[in-house]
């Protein structure tokens, strides 16, 4: 089924003509990813040479994804825009709410009954708004993205960090927060600070037991998890052709680990093939009459130091497989130094727990791939010396392994084969038989791998390798074990060496799948009815926030004078408050609860300015709300930096905070709050942090001639008679100042449809 196919030949009919436009201002050869960003500018007339790491770009995306977790905000924000339908494609996709326990059918039953609200609240608010419906079970968003929707060119943006899985189709794919979700959806640009650009040259060409997976842990072993940040990686050359397209979504997929905003592979024989095998031959044909824009100029590609920030080599012949971690994703050992790395550094060696599968390596090539060790197995009789576990991407790749054996043969040797979810890798895991404080080690073929992701013991040392890798790794049960050189003793005390491993790219009889979980939305959704149950504990309708009183804000209440790092983490804290991601009222409970007191240097401890007696932040902030008096935060050094998480603005806008006022923003957070039409400000003189006082009571001043030419006035009052006033600076443009007017933006946005 070839979703969206009017939308990708409409864009590539137009590509050429864009390009030349492009060309003829910038006036040299561009990378791939260069001309999929100067073809989605939002405002065309905004073209120029952009300087990478430096302008802020408005862009537009041609398709927004979204994950279950994440999707419950992001589409009660929606609701709000007053929109019929959304502006660009759009799909749900549940994945992250299903706990791996015992095994597929009883788990997905047991996620559907604990989360049937959330899930009904999704179906029908896509059902309604003209949203792609992917039910439990139909598989992780990433997988279903590169089956059904990617194409090469494209742009995409997704509420979750691995949407980067979409660079192995050649997209521009790039995880967001919900906020920027809804601003697509709602038909705003979307805006990014243009990255800067690696590019990694790919020599010679994967053999043996070497595969794509070896490719990304290799590269996050040179770059660290913080080298990509602000950055795109861009691979190309013939090893990148050699690849296979599930194994270069493989390879973007986890450059999220290395912070990168996303990485790509230009369009290939591979492309084609993977287009063609997921009955997208129509795209596959479009895509062929563009295909030169739809990958790197020669002139770049021949000489890249030229036109990348910075260039990395990889011969393939030479890449040895690699085992990284523990504990942090970058920490890269080829497999010949790994057995060292393990007795010197003192892991645990008796491996616990073998896990496969996951967004980032549950193709059909990664499976045959796992199968045809686990087959010289049964073979030559061994079994699996651990547990062994086995995550498939989507509904489609489990109903295609299952059918041509793959999962028995799995099963010969013990495995056991979970939901189409993520499950394990985002801690989704009721890991039995483990105790929360032994020091252990597990192997999966996930991403990520930092402490208690996976089960939430501390003292699990997590692995991660390519699926083969693990599979062997499960049947030795030993992680000094090299599958390369070393033999292991069978049931009949016989030494017995695995050979390579060998994979299918693609299923020889073709995929299939009986119900792939997937429901459509209704065409015209007006007579659908959203409704929440008043009691929900989860999910709470969002109110407007009041527009501005035209006023200057005065008589507001120091809230807390945050001390320090304050990232959204500090002021919307993450782990059990997820739950509530849907339910502002009852996730505002931990509004600012990580942030420390200048006053006290304590944390969730401020002065009720009422009483004179401390509280917690969020009760204190009830306290000023319900008493009609607004509340200020003060704030030090990039503010907001962090993950970009809506709920970190909108919790201070729902607990009556008005005014967020700090050194510096980190600048996602800074538009995140005045989206929810509250004042960002910072300091015009940074020493007047000093000035603001416990007790202070503030205002703002000048805003009936707010305008962004124009500085606005802080006037703190404080309990002695005494006052201080001191200019603020502000970064509001003139839509901005009209969220704020409006008392936020999608304010604005209803009332400019009504
Ligand atoms: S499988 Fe893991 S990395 Fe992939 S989307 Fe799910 S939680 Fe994220």
């Amino acid at each position: 089924m070839a979703f969206d196919l009017d939308l990708i030949q409409r864009y590539y009919s137009s590509l050429a003509d864009q390009l030349e436009t492009v060309r003829a201002k910038l006036n040299r050869p561009m990378s791939l990813t260069e001309k999929i960003l100067y073809t989605h500018l939002y405002n065309t007339g905004d073209l120029k040479e952009f300087q990478r790491g430096g302008d802020y770009v408005n862009f537009s995306p041609d398709r927004v994804a979204m994950q279950d977790a994440t999707a419950q905000m992001a589409l009660l924000q929606f609701m709000q825009a007053g929109k019929d339908k959304v502006a660009v494609p759009s799909t749900v996709h549940c994945d992250h709410l299903i706990q791996a326990k015992v095994g597929a059918d009883d788990d997905l039953k047991t996620a559907i009954s604990t989360n049937k609200e959330v899930f009904d609240f999704l179906s029908n608010v896509s059902n309604k708004y003209g949203i792609g419906f992917w039910k439990p079970g139909a598989g992780i968003i990433h997988q279903v993205i590169l089956e059904n929707y990617a194409f090469p060119g494209g742009m995409m943006i997704g509420t979750d960090s691995h949407t980067v899985n979409a660079g192995g189709l050649g997209m521009v794919a790039i995880g967001v927060g919900g906020a920027d979700a809804v601003d697509v959806m709602a038909g705003m640009p979307w805006e990014l600070k243009f990255p800067k650009l690696i590019g990694v040259k790919l020599t010679g060409k994967l053999n043996g037991w070497t595969s794509a997976k070896d490719v990304i842990l290799k590269v996050a072993g040179v770059l660290t998890v913080k080298g990509g940040t602000g950055k795109i990686l861009e691979y190309f050359g013939e090893g990148a052709e050699n690849i296979s397209c599930t194994g270069k979504g493989t390879i973007c997929n986890m450059g999220a680990e290395i912070g990168a905003t996303t990485s790509l592979f230009g369009y290939d024989e591979k492309m084609r093939a993977y287009l063609r095998g997921t009955e997208r031959a129509d795209v596959a044909e479009a895509a062929d009459k563009v295909a030169a824009h739809l990958t790197g100029d020669p002139e770049v590609y021949a000489a890249p130091e030229k036109y990348f920030d910075e260039v990395i080599e990889i011969n393939l012949d030479e890449l040895e497989p690699h085992i990284n971690g523990p504990f942090s994703p970058d920490k890269a050992w080829p497999i010949s130094e790994f057995a060292r790395a393990v007795e010197e550094n003192g892991y645990p060696r008796d491996l616990e727990v073998g896990l496969i599968g996951s967004c980032t390596n549950s193709s059909y090539e990664d499976i045959t791939r796992a199968a045809s060790i686990a087959q010289q197995a049964v073979d030559k009789g061994l079994k699996v010396a651990t547990e062994f576990t086995i995550t498939p991407g989507s509904e489609q790749v489990r109903y295609t392994v299952d059918r041509d054996g793959l999962l028995d043969v799995f099963g010969k040797i013990g495995g056991v084969v979970l939901a189409n979810a993520c499950g394990p890798c985002i801690g989704q895991w009721a890991r039995h038989n483990a105790d929360k404080e032994k020091k252990n080690s597990i192997i999966t073929s996930f991403n990520r791998n930092f402490a208690k992701r996976n089960d939430g013991n501390p003292n699990t040392h997590a692995f991660v390798a390519s699926p083969e890798i693990v599979t062997a790794m499960t049947i030795a049960g030993d992680l000094t074990f090299n599958p390369l050189t070393d033999s292991l003793t069978n049931e009949k005390g016989e030494q017995v060496k695995l050979e390579e491993p060998r994979g299918i790219e693609m299923p020889a009889m073709g995929f299939s799948v009986e119900d792939n979980g997937y429901q459509a939305p209704a065409e015209d959704g007006s007579h659908i009815d959203i409704n929440v149950a008043p009691d929900s504990r989860r999910l709470q309708l969002l109110d407007p926030f009041a527009p501005w009183e035209g006023e200057d804000l005065t008589g507001m209440k120091l809230l807390i004078k945050a001390e320090g790092k304050c990232t959204t983490d500090h002021i919307s804290m993450a782990g059990p408050w997820l739950r509530y991601r849907g339910h502002l009222d009852n996730i505002s409970n931990n509004l600012l609860i990580g942030a420390v007191n200048f006053f006290n240097k304590k944390t969730n401890a401020v002065t009720n300015q009422l009483t004179g007696e401390t509280g917690e932040v969020p009760e204190t902030a009830r306290a000023y709300k319900a008493a009609g008096i607004g509340s200020i935060v003060v704030g030090d050094e990039n503010y907001g930096e962090g993950s970009s998480r809506e709920h970190a603005a909108m919790e201070p806008r729902h607990l009556g905070v008005r005014v967020v006022l700090v050194k510096s923003f980190a600048r996602i957070h800074e538009t995140n709050l005045k989206k929810q039409g509250m004042l960002g400000l910072t300091f015009a003189d940074k020493d007047d942090y000093d000035k603001v006082r416990e007790d202070d009571t503030i205002s703002v001043l000048g805003l009936r001639k707010f305008s962004p030419e124009n500085n606005l006035l802080v006037r703190l009052d404080h309990a002695d008679g005494t006052t201080d006033e001191f200019e603020a600076n502000h970064t509001y443009n003139e839509t901005q100042i009209a969220w704020f007017r409006a008392g936020s933006a999608l304010n604005l946005i209803r009332m400019q449809n009504q």
